[in-house]
């Protein structure tokens, strides 16, 4: 990302996505920057208990105690949304204590150290990238449109400034794609190493609205757009290098790719999964995404090449110029744009390193359609259908998925959810999604 020393008078805005999904924080005048990389701004600990539509959820923290938020240097960079307009400068920062040590509740924190955990124990480096899928308002809809050279057409001149912000962002695209839902865009990016995977999800996201306002026009990320409409999803695809930068996730002679120690973390994953789905699809409307039949993950199922599956092995093809190894990537398909990406990658993180400490075995890929399938079969397949709502899905991370997490921003999680669940209990399914949609 730009590393540039902002303005005397440019306002840089530090913040980081909040346990809601939202990016939150405030601006710094660049004259104090040096100071302000120590000392950040300072931040009521009851912000964190923002729910996505800005509302307060109940906390035991009130008006009290300070935390700060200290920008991490290395992620300044800036939103450059529109040719005639400056841009914005922002940087993501970690929450710190006043002594300056992280705060149990940071989520920047928490991946880092999971991070730090997965190189000191495994060995590994994480490489990855989310994939998100979004709603643009500049694509009016037209019959036949899913993938057409005709939509291309039309969001030309949006995927082209976007194309270009992203790159000044420090975020490169790889394409920009209509995708398959009325008004859906789609934007792989380059994948990175470590804590930029995360840090990337949250700034590629920020861009991408501001683009879309810079056009006068709306990008949503929410996981359901309309009533019944298809799901938006931000899959994260990744890999390991070891540590001399070395693939380190792909063998060919298994029997779906992984190697051995990929293996296991995926196994970790696939077991804690259905009490992690909490944090990674996090919203009412994640659930009406997470069906059978909708291409996203409705079991925590591993498979090759299958898009229904909750962990899919992406293909590699030889002779195409770069190494098999170096394409090899792992998709993990149940999340999507309203999770806090830095929880995202940390939970996946956690719950596949506890899979190479138990060194699992390998788990065999799964065939053919789980739904249907008899309890008996899916039991004996380890196969588990993921929760089918959010109060379900966060029964289970309080049940058995909340271990996971430092305590504290466990208990933070559930308490902003809970106030958001409050917040939207009886609301007829059209005001539910245009929150959703207003929101993220
Ligand atoms: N839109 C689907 C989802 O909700 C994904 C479609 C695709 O495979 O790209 O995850
Ligand atoms: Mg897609």
């Amino acid at each position: 990302m730009a590393d540039s020393r902002p303005g005397e008078q440019e306002i840089v805005f530090v913040g980081q996505v909040d346990l809601g999904g939202v990016f939150r924080g405030k601006g710094v005048l660049g004259h104090e920057w040096p100071y302000r990389c120590r000392w950040g701004v300072g931040w009521p600990p009851a912000n964190l208990m923002l729910t996505p539509f800005g509302t307060l959820a109940d906390n035991a923290f009130g008006a009290r105690g300070d935390v700060f938020i200290v920008p991490d240097p290395a992620t300044l960079t800036e939103i450059a949304a529109a040719p005639d307009e400056p841009p914005v400068r922002i940087a993501l920062g970690h929450l710190r204590t006043r002594s300056g040590d992280p705060w149990d509740c940071c989520p920047r924190a928490f991946l880092e150290a999971a991070l730090a955990d997965l190189e000191r124990e495994a060995g590994l480096h994480l490489k990855g990238a989310f994939e998100h899928e979004f709603l643009y308002t500049g694509l009016e809809h037209r019959l036949g449109d899913p993938f057409s050279l005709s939509a291309f057409r039309r969001i030309r001149p949006f995927a082209d400034r976007l194309v270009a912000a992203l790159a000044r962002a420090g975020v490169p695209a790889e394409t920009v794609i209509p995708e398959f839902a009325p008004q859906q865009v789609e934007v792989p990016i380059v994948p990175a190493v470590g804590i930029a995977v995360a840090d990337r999800s949250a700034v590629l996201r920020e861009v991408v609205r501001a683009v879309a306002q810079s056009f006068g026009e709306h990008a949503s990320f929410t996981p359901i757009g309309a009533p019944g409409g298809v799901g938006s999803g931000a899959h994260l695809h990744f890999s390991f290098l070891d540590g001399a930068g070395r693939p380190a996730a792909w063998d060919p002679a298994s029997e779906t790719g992984l190697s051995s120690v990929a293996a296991s973390f995926v196994a970790g994953v696939r077991r804690r999964l259905p009490a992690m789905v909490a944090v990674t699809a996090p919203t009412v409307v994640s659930y009406e995404r997470l069906q059978p039949h909708r291409w996203s993950a409705a079991y925590n199922t591993l498979a090759v090449r299958d898009r229904e599956a909750a962990l899919r092995i992406c293909p590699v093809r030889p002779g195409t110029g770069r190494p098999e190894a170096e394409q090899f990537n792992i998709e993990f398909r149940a999340t999507d744009g309203a999770a806090n990406p830095h929880l995202v990658l940390a939970l996946l993180v956690r719950a596949g390193l506890e899979g190479i400490r138990d060194r699992l075995p390998p788990d065999a890929p799964f065939e053919g359609d789980p739904d249907g399938l008899p309890a008996a079969d899916l039991a004996r397949l380890g196969v588990e259908r993921l929760p089918t709502s959010l109060p379900a899905a966060l029964e289970r991370f309080a049940a058995d998925g909340r271990d996971l997490m430092p305590a504290a921003l466990a208990d933070a999680f559930l308490g902003v959810k809970r106030a958001e669940l409050a917040e939207l209990d009886g609301l007829a399914p059209d005001e539910l999604v245009r929150r959703y949609r207003a929101a993220f």
